[in-house]
């Protein structure tokens, strides 16, 4: 299977995204924490590739704090910095504008020797479904964008004002034109960043299967009961069978298998798992 998805909506957004970078005085890189190498779009990163940036390791939750640690110190290189945040729980706005403020210190410094008190402001990138909004809601307090579980719902420009000296630019999740990468197409299609659409999913999950055994062998065992023997198909039939998952006539119904395999795994219901190890 090979994947491939880049809609021409994707294509304006990042003209968009170009456009505004310069107004911003900081930019927050939104990874996920399962797949942060997957989540770097190689459009984005030579478009910022002279700015301020913070990588904001999301979804922190769904992986360990091992995991989290390796992927911060691999991050915050270059001048660059990296914190790890649970944007669904409280805190998460707390943890990054300290390191904002560190990062436009010096744009803040020459205005308040002139005694002016400026307003800084933040661009908020990522590929779909990273938890852009959601961070964006930590911000605010309350729900100001529109958030959901599958990548496109963000869409565009919303400049929201965060207090008086801070905007943050929500802007939607975008990939970039040729997933020349398969390997990182694949963790991003398992981490809900390519629409389910136009991918096979019976195809993909027999993928992450694969990858999930090398990563975690007890995973299946733990969650369904069943015993991982290298075919993907006998698991889906056997995972199928235990939650019930039957055709009409109580043949297993493997295709819902699969789905609920991805489903879980997107959910944290398989357990912490990093698809990707950092460098270290
Ligand atoms: P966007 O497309 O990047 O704007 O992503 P959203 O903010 O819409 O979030 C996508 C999904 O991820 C939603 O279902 C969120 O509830 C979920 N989500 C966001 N942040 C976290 C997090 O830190 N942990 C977990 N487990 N889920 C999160």
């Amino acid at each position: 299977m090979h994947i491939q998805w880049f809609p021409g909506h994707m294509a304006k957004s990042l003209r968009e995204i170009e456009a505004n970078l310069p107004l911003a005085d900081v930019v927050l890189y939104v990874l996920d924490a399962r797949a942060p190498r997957a989540c770097l779009n190689p459009v984005f990163n030579e478009m910022a590739a002279h700015k301020p940036v913070i990588y904001v390791l999301n979804k922190a939750d769904l992986v360990t704090g091992a995991s989290v640690s390796a992927w911060v110190g691999e991050l915050s290189q270059g001048g660059r910095a990296a914190v790890a945040v649970t944007g669904t729980a409280s805190g998460a706005a707390q943890k990054i504008l300290p390191l904002i403020q560190k990062m436009a210190a010096e744009k803040r410094a020459k205005y308040q020797n002139k005694g002016i008190r400026i307003s800084l402001r933040g661009i908020v990138i990522g590929v779909p479904n990273t938890g852009k909004s959601t961070l964006i809601n930590t911000f605010c307090g309350k729900a100001k964008t529109v958030t959901g579980n599958r990548p496109g719902v963000t869409r565009g420009k919303q400049w929201v004002r965060v207090s008086e000296y801070f905007e943050l630019l929500d802007t939607p999740g975008t990939l970039y034109p040729k997933l020349s990468d398969q390997a990182a197409a694949r963790h991003l299609a398992y981490i809900g960043s390519i629409k389910d659409e136009v991918t096979d999913i019976p195809a993909l999950s027999r993928d992450f299967l694969g990858e999930l055994s090398a990563l975690c062998p007890s995973a299946l065992k733990d969650r369904y009961g069943v015993v991982y023997d290298g075919d993907p198909d006998t698991a889906f039939e056997e995972i199928a069978r235990a939650r019930g998952l039957l055709h009409k006539g109580g043949a297993p119904d493997t295709e819902r298998a699969a789905a609920a395999v991805l489903d879980d795994f997107r959910k944290g219901r398989l357990g912490k798992i990093a698809l990707e190890t950092a460098l270290g």
